[in-house]
């Protein structure tokens, strides 16, 4: 049976006025580029998926997270999310998490991936003891996909274009279909992005409702300066509402998103994060 969403502030709205989660800023690289990411800054005004403070050093998580608990005993999510892909540094990621397991037990573990590397990792994520899982999908064809990923690194080789779309694809497919393999919760986050995928989301939501995912949650593009989709610009509230509205014909809708920082912690009611992760 999988873990109750309503312990999660992510995946249940009630939840996150009473429920906190932890980010913990450990995973430095990615494997893939988003034509929305631009993880060379850190600023403390920006809040946004991709961006942290600091990285935190595998050897400090256990005194982070006891320190963290001490200020704040109402997390009981611990996640990581960046600021670039967990499995892009699958090993180090999966070995934070087991230090985590062992150290807090009462804690569920989160992670939110692009879900390149997922289909080699889904075993050890759930010998670690894995709850929740959020993967990002923004496509479900190459022809859309190409607009929105720059590159996909795998294996050492470099893709752009198409095919770098269509490997990324193929991929988060043969891990969500073993995915039901596992009793862990998982999220769908899609961003929105007028003009690429804004017409496309619902095909999204029908694919992955197919693969028994449990909710979906559609995020507005945050534009980022210099990088390539910063004009395609921010979908307006109405017209998310009605993809919204679409994509729930298939997938449970989330309405709370805050697109978390890669180093959130606490209720995503007291975060500086904005409100509606591109990851
Ligand atoms: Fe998990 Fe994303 Fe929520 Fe962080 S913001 S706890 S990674 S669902
Ligand atoms: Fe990587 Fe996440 Fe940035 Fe995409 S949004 S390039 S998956 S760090």
């Amino acid at each position: 049976m999988l873990q109750p969403v309503l312990d999660h502030p992510c995946f249940n709205a009630a939840a996150s006025l009473t429920t906190g989660r932890l980010h913990l800023p450990v995973a430095p690289m990615c494997n893939i580029q988003c034509a929305y990411c631009d993880r060379r800054y850190s600023c403390v005004n920006e809040s946004r998926p991709g961006v942290t403070a600091t990285m935190l050093k595998p050897a400090s998580v256990v005194s982070h997270v006891a320190e963290h608990l001490r200020h704040e005993p109402r997390t009981r999510i611990i996640g990581i999310a960046g600021p670039g892909d967990p499995l892009a540094t699958a090993e180090r990621t999966i070995s934070i998490l087991r230090q985590v397991k062992e150290n807090f037990p009462h804690l569920s573990l989160c992670l939110s991936t692009n879900g390149l590397n997922l289909v080699d990792y889904l075993p050890a994520l759930h010998e670690v003891g894995l709850n929740f899982l959020t993967i990002t999908v923004n496509a479900s064809t190459p022809e859309v996909g190409r607009y929105i990923y720059s590159w996909v690194s795998c294996r050492g080789v470099i893709y752009r274009g198409e095919e770098a779309a269509a490997l990324l694809i193929a991929r988060q497919r043969t891990a969500l279909a073993q995915l039901r393999q596992f009793p862990i919760t998982v999220k769908i986050n899609t961003v929105v992005i007028p003009g690429l995928n804004d017409d496309h989301v619902e095909v999204i939501a029908r694919e992955m409702a197919g693969y028994g995912v449990d909710v979906m949650n559609c995020i507005p593009l945050l534009p980022v300066a210099g990088t390539p989709l910063a004009a395609c610009g921010e979908p307006s509230a109405l017209r998310l509402e009605s993809i919204r509205k679409q994509a729930e014909l298939w997938l449970p809708q989330i309405h709370h998103c805050r697109r978390c920082r890669a180093d959130a912690a606490g209720l995503l009611s007291d975060s500086d994060c904005v409100p509606a992760d591109n990851h």
